[in-house]
């Protein structure tokens, strides 16, 4: 389903194009992405109560097919100011469940694209079946009238639907629902960039559709909220460990780790996230 927000503007200047072209290019040195077919940079890696000072989830790739988020937690316009991440480059944001650890920095992104960044290339957000909905009633309960309101960008919204692979803006995604409540299906991502894959597992207990959606992955991010305790609708690290020769992917980092875990990140011989960290795939 596509839905869109806001009065389109067709033209594009020129300058603008230039400007979108250039923000979406990489700052980091070209000769890096020569060789890698995205840069992963984690800006927000903590749960949703901001446990030892971490941002809530936003991870940003920057690949040859264009900048993109994953998720957009509460704090995510703090971090991309961080990180000095320009938010116009963002030109998509895929959500991996309508929790506001996870999507609730969007109504910022959308007033501070219009009021700051002045945004005029169009932004995508990629999300689960009731996105539109959802982010509607964020709108508005955070900043009332601002759903209705005529911007010079537009935002589109696409509803994902578990299992269909999706092509938004160049980028190949295969969602896979998971088991997490939060009054919307919640879903791990699959990302296929070039000849990469990238898989996110969002919030969930374990459940056998990690191994689809994590299935040989170049990069598996995943939460680990907690380190052995088994928690309702979330995963700990002791059930991921057993599972992951089933997942096998390449390359495996922890995020979304409470405390318990986070007092525990140096014994696992897995990469965990922190805020600011830079992978190259
Ligand atoms: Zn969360
Ligand atoms: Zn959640």
């Amino acid at each position: 389903m596509v839905e869109l927000w806001g009065r389109h503007r067709s033209e594009r200047t020129a300058a603008d194009s230039a400007r979108a072209a250039r923000a979406d290019w990489p700052d980091r040195s070209p000769r890096v992405m020569v060789r890698a077919a995205m840069l992963v940079r984690f800006l927000g890696t903590g749960d949703a109560f901001g446990s030892a000072g971490r941002l809530n989830t936003c991870i940003l790739v920057q690949a040859t097919v264009g900048t993109f988020l994953i998720d957009c937690g509460a704090s995510a316009m703090i971090a991309l100011r961080r990180f000095g991440v320009e938010p116009n480059a963002v030109r998509t944001i895929f959500v991996s469940h309508l929790h506001g650890d996870h999507f609730g920095g969007l109504p910022f992104l959308v007033l501070d694209a219009q009021f700051y960044s002045k945004r005029t290339v169009p932004l995508t957000v990629a999300g689960p079946p009731g996105l539109g909905e959802r982010l509607h009633a964020a709108m508005e309960v955070s900043f009332p009238g601002s759903s209705t309101v005529t911007r010079a960008f537009e935002v589109e919204l696409m509803e994902l639907e578990p299992r269909r692979p999706a092509e938004v803006n160049g980028i190949r995604v295969t969602p896979y629902e998971v088991v997490h409540a939060c009054g919307a299906p919640p879903l791990a991502l699959r990302f296929e960039i070039e000849d990469k894959v990238l898989a996110y597992t969002g919030d969930t207990e374990w459940t056998d559709a990690l191994v689809d959606a994590g299935r040989g992955a170049d990069l598996l991010i995943a939460e680990a909220l907690t380190h052995a305790r088994r928690i309702k609708y979330h995963l700990s690290y002791g059930d991921l460990r057993r599972r992951l020769p089933e997942i096998g992917a390449k390359r495996v980092v922890l995020t979304h780790m409470g405390p318990d875990m986070l007092a525990r990140a140096a014994e696992v011989p897995e990469e965990t996230a922190e805020d600011g960290m830079e992978i190259e795939v």
